[in-house]
């Protein structure tokens, strides 16, 4: 028999699945159901068009058979076939074929650097991955002979007349023998296979049948020692349809109820608890599409890690195409989990082109869209699990308001919450803002490390005696979320401790001027002891009951800014410019003016004094904790 070679452009195709990396191969299997399942769905249409074809879509089928002994594996179908013809053209070149479309966007890169092959397809020749001689028996529908395909892959393929029962094609791989590092045989056994259809392929709309092996119990007739009769088990095989069919997202809603989504959740993604929300879409439009998204009520383990990877399960026609999408989930977003089928899409198109492709793009838009609309429906008709929700993924929000610049803070400002000092629980924006007084002009906020420490704070103090609320931030990253907001419905969002108008009295404000002019000398006093350690001391206008405090001057970096960069690795991290304010109405500051006229060196360490309890109010770290108590300690007299 005469052997014929492959076109050049097939043997680079068949070079690279030949060399392909291990982790990839097992898409053989998912590749070779996609063209059964390609060749029933002809037969399916021919029927409808051509009643003399006489089949109906439940007669058709795909049937995979192990035969270990033989070490070849067949995925038989009883569709439209293949003529002698068809094979040589569909099989010796790879002409119209995805594959080739596929190889055009790969000149020049080397066949094991491609990842593509793991995730688009890459079509009949991806048997030879796993196999050293591929043998395709074929009859096409309407003929009576059929033709036998067979290639080892490397020198060509012969065609030739065979026997089949039936219109239809069977695609036998015979696999390779197992080596040292690489165990094909694996391809051999039930229930791999039963697991690589579940993962790939279990939605495809035909039954795939397999002979599941199972074990029964037999009477021997015999007994025990005690009289007991003995019973025996003995194996055997029964044929079943092993994949689902017909895919939970595709099935309408008076078929699937929410509670078996929420089944499928739990069983898909190994969840305990029940999602906090549900999205169900049937998109019909410029794109077309169904989707099943989960928002998880709990972050999984390593969520805030880098090993977690976002994405969505890309589906098109029941064939899995990419596990996680990335492309269809924006970071801020990142925590959903879900299924998005586009039957508009090819299986055969390369990443590169999926990435700009704009149907996908749109899809995307149109998820996050939903995704903002379903979470704000959850925070305005089910605050407890909204709550949770935000204790797991708020974090998420508030790092998707500070990242790309601040770009995506509109869609997301009013799905945050912040611990309300006055409520003593998480408040949105908007409820801050309805709740505030009239004479209330700006949103106020201020960072710490408990809300307990927040609220005892001096600046704390001036908000609650105006009858203000006050935002208590305890993220690391909260300061960078208000900075980026900035305003909030118009309202400036503004720390506890600037100096506010509405906030200082004019009486008090003049009293502070007042101080401020009569005290040069001591604030002066105090900034050339502290050495540099501050940028300015001031009189407050702003404390009421406590001594000192810590502020920076509007726009620069701010205490907690400093604190949240001396946890970042590296060095020569910014610092903000520290300002010590004294409250001139106090009675420490009588003392240290007193010391500052009668005794230098006690005035010397009432500044230093007063600088180290400020320090311990922001919560900063001492420089000299030693220093500190005994400058205390030594007041005790
Ligand atoms: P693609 O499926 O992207 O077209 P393949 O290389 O997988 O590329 O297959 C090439 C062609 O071979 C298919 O387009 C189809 O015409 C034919 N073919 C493959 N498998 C079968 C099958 N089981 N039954 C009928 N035709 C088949």
């Amino acid at each position: 028999m005469e052997k014929k070679e492959f076109k050049t452009e097939s043997k680079r195709i068949l070079d690279m699945m030949i060399n392909s990396v291990y982790t990839h191969r097992e898409i053989f299997l998912r590749e070779i159901i996609s063209n059964a399942s390609d060749a029933l769905d002809k037969l399916a249409y021919r029927a409808l068009t051509d009643d003399s074809v006489g089949l109906s879509r439940d007669d058709l089928k795909i049937r995979i058979t192990l035969n270990k002994e033989a070490r070849t594996i067949t995925v038989s179908d009883n569709g439209i076939g293949m003529s002698a013809e068809d094979l040589e053209n569909n099989l010796g070149t790879i002409a119209q074929s995805g594959s080739f479309r596929f190889k055009n966007g790969l000149d020049g890169e080397k066949p094991q650097d491609i990842d593509i092959i793991g995730q688009f397809g890459v079509g009949f020749y991806s048997a030879f991955m796993v196999s050293d001689t591929v043998t395709v028996i074929s009859r096409a529908f309407g003929s009576d002979q059929a033709f036998c395909w067979e290639s080892d892959g490397s020198d060509g393929y012969t065609v030739s007349p065979a026997v089949r029962d039936g219109h239809g094609t069977d695609i036998v791989m015979h696999i390779k023998e197992d080596t040292e590092d690489d165990k094909y045989g694996e391809f051999l056994e039930f229930y791999r296979i039963r697991e690589l259809i579940k993962k790939y392929s279990d939605y495809i709309r035909f039954a795939i049948v397999m002979d599941v092996p199972k074990s029964r119990a037999v009477e021997t007739g015999k007994t025990d020692e005690n009289g007991n009769k003995k019973t025996e088990y003995e194996s055997y095989t029964e044929e079943e349809t092993v994949n689902s069919r017909v895919p939970i997202w595709k099935r309408s809603r008076e078929d699937v109820s929410d509670e078996e989504c929420v089944k499928f959740f739990k069983e898909k993604y190994y969840e305990h608890e029940d999602p906090a929300a549900l999205i169900r879409a049937d998109v019909q439009g410029l794109v077309s599409y169904k989707a099943l998204l989960f928002i998880p009520s709990v972050a999984p383990f390593g969520y805030y890690s880098r090993e977690f990877e976002k994405g969505l399960s890309l589906y098109s026609n029941g064939v899995m195409i990419i596990d996680k999408c990335a492309d269809l989930l924006p970071d801020h977003f990142r925590f959903v989990k879900g299924i998005v089928d586009c039957d508009d899409l090819s299986l055969n198109i390369s990443r590169e082109l999926l990435q700009h492709d704009r149907q996908l793009k749109a899809i995307a838009t149109s998820l996050e869209k939903r995704i903002k609309r379903e979470l704000k429906k959850l925070l305005e008709n089910d605050r407890e699990k909204y709550e949770k929700f935000f204790s797991a993924f708020g974090l998420q929000l508030k790092y998707g308001v500070v990242n790309e610049f601040g770009m995506h803070k509109d869609l997301l400002s009013d799905l945050l919450l912040f611990h309300s000092m006055n409520k003593g629980g998480p408040v949105t924006l908007s409820e801050y803002v309805a709740a505030m007084p009239e004479d209330q002009k700006h949103v106020y906020y201020a960072c710490g490390e408990t809300v307990e420490r927040i609220t005892s704070n001096p600046c704390a103090e001036r908000i609650r005696d105006k009858g203000f609320d006050l935002l208590c931030l305890t993220d690391d990253v909260d300061q960078f979320v208000v900075e980026m907001l900035g305003k909030f419905e118009e309202k400036e969002i503004k720390s506890a401790d600037a100096d506010v108008d509405e906030l200082i009295s004019s009486e008090e404000k003049e009293k502070a001027e007042e101080a401020q002019k009569n005290s040069g000398d001591v604030l002066s006093f105090v900034k050339e002891t502290l050495g540099g350690l501050v940028s300015d001391v001031r009189i407050s206008k702003k404390l009421k009951s406590h001594p000192v405090c810590l502020t920076t001057d509007e726009g620069g970096i701010t205490i907690e800014m400093e604190k949240y960069f001396a946890t970042l690795p590296g060095d020569n991290k910014p610092k903000a410019d520290r300002i010590l304010e004294l409250n001139a109405a106090h009675s420490s500051f009588a003392a240290l003016s007193a010391a500052f006229e009668s005794d230098k060196a006690t005035a010397e360490k009432y500044a230093k004094i007063l600088y180290s309890q400020a320090l311990l109010i922001a919560g900063l770290p001492l420089d000299n904790p030693t220093e500190y108590a005994d400058l205390v300690c030594g007041l005790m007299k």
